[in-house]
């Protein structure tokens, strides 16, 4: 249920249920003129009837209430269309708002089969994978208009200042507010606790593993007394969360580094494979579709890393794209 967390702002919880992220956090900011609400919830009747249930305990008017995303996964953006009054602004980073309005072109679908078939994603099931939607489901609202924020962008809402801090990694135009009166930073998934936000490979958008935990040293740099993630609770500061996020990519990347060096020439799709997951799976092959392209996706992160640092490099072979230690 929704509780205070200072002078006129508030957090709303809305349960996940069969999601390991267990909660999205939403949070409002009750302001005299207008009101901000952060991220929504996944378009689902759970999430739907969850929300509205708090906003009313709040007696909130979204024709009077404007809303900021975090970024552009399901699980933030997905209540917007039924949230958002007709006078509702809908803030996103300008990266993310034209990276979802560029989703639905053929194009972009184009892309996406044929660079995941040349990283060595069976044909099959990645037709499969798309035909069933769960990758639909990962961005789900209409193309539409945002109201576009940047790096540096500051919003005024309940007699405070928020400025949008653009935190490219765990999508291309993630952003995280900050207070400074509060000392307060919204951080979206851009750092968790109890569970490492997933860094995948986004077209348009090199090295997203290296951007990532640069914007990690830059949220590193500022004074934050409330640290408010999109899921889950809080357990330590963010400093020491930052360590440990790091800590994680270096143990992964040395993890992938050493598949590519025992098995030279394998496809990302083997590499993912090969590498240790916290599922309750007996093999590779009986992952769920979902899982396998998250999966995928995050070992590429980590490839890129290493092709980027120059560890490594790929070579085509056949329409597949191999992975080999460099030198
Ligand atoms: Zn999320």
């Amino acid at each position: 249920m929704a509780e205070q967390i200072a002078n006129e702002i508030y957090r709303l919880d809305i349960p996940l249920p069969d999601n390991p992220l267990k909660n999205l956090n939403s949070y409002f900011i009750r302001g005299r003129e207008r009101s901000l609400l952060i991220d929504t919830g996944f378009k689902t009747r759970g999430c739907f009837e969850a929300m509205k249930a708090q906003l009313e305990l709040l007696d909130v008017d979204m024709k009077k209430t404007d809303i900021f995303i975090t970024h552009m996964h399901a699980d933030h953006v997905g209540l917007v269309p039924l949230l958002a009054a007709d006078s509702s602004k809908v803030y996103m980073s300008s990266v993310d708002a034209a990276f979802m309005n560029s989703l639905d072109l053929p194009q972009t679908q184009d892309f996406l089969i044929a660079s995941n078939l040349s990283e060595g994603f069976p044909k099959e099931e990645f037709m499969r994978f798309l035909s069933h939607g769960p990758a639909r489901s990962l961005v789900t609202a209409k193309p539409m208009e945002y109201a576009y924020v940047d790096d540096g962008s500051i919003l005024y809402y309940g007699g405070y200042a928020f400025s949008c801090i653009l935190t490219p990694g765990h999508t291309p135009g993630h952003m995280c507010l900050y207070c400074d009166d509060l000392k307060m930073m919204f951080l979206g998934d851009h750092v968790l606790f109890g569970i490492t936000p997933n860094i995948v490979r986004w077209p348009d958008f090199q090295n997203s593993l290296g951007r990532y935990l640069e914007s990690l040293r830059k949220i590193g740099r500022y004074d934050i007394a409330a640290a408010l993630p999109a899921h889950r609770g809080v357990d330590c500061t963010v400093a020491d969360r930052i360590m440990s996020i790091i800590e994680h990519h270096k143990v992964r990347l040395q993890e992938v580094n050493g598949i590519i060096r025992d098995y030279p020439g394998l496809t990302a799709y083997e590499i993912a494979g090969r590498m240790r997951w916290d599922i309750q799976c007996d093999s590779w092959a009986d992952f769920p579709l979902m899982q396998k392209w998250f999966a995928v996706g995050e070992a590429l992160a980590h490839i890129d890393y290493l092709l980027d640092v120059g560890n490594i490099l790929s070579e085509k072979l056949g329409g597949l794209k191999l992975y080999r230690p460099k030198g």
